[in-house]
C-alpha cells in the first residue's frame, strides 16, 4: 500500500461528483503538509475546478501520485 492509499484508508469517504472527491477526517490525522490535523481532503478529478467554500479556512496543497490536485482544508 502506497502512503497515499493509507492515508485516504484512515479517512471517510464523503461526496463524490464529476469534478470531486471528499474525505472527512474522522481520526485526527496530521496534514502531510503543516502536522496539523485536518478537517476535509478534496481530490480534483478534472484539470479545472472550482471550489465553493462555506467559510473561511486554511488550505494545503499538494497532489496524488497521479498528478491530480489535493486540498486539505483547516478550520480556522
Ligand atoms: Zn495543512
Amino acid at each position: 500500500m502506497t502512503e497515499f492509499e493509507e492515508l485516504l484508508s484512515f479517512l471517510t469517504p464523503r461526496h463524490e461528483n464529476a469534478a470531486l472527491k471528499t474525505y472527512q477526517n474522522t481520526t485526527a490525522i496530521a496534514c502531510p503538509s503543516c502536522d496539523k490535523p485536518f478537517h476535509n481532503l478534496i481530490i480534483c478529478k478534472k484539470d479545472l475546478t472550482s471550489l465553493n467554500l462555506d467559510e473561511p479556512m486554511n488550505l494545503c496543497i499538494t497532489t496524488t501520485p497521479s498528478g491530480s490536485p489535493m486540498i486539505f482544508t483547516h478550520k480556522q
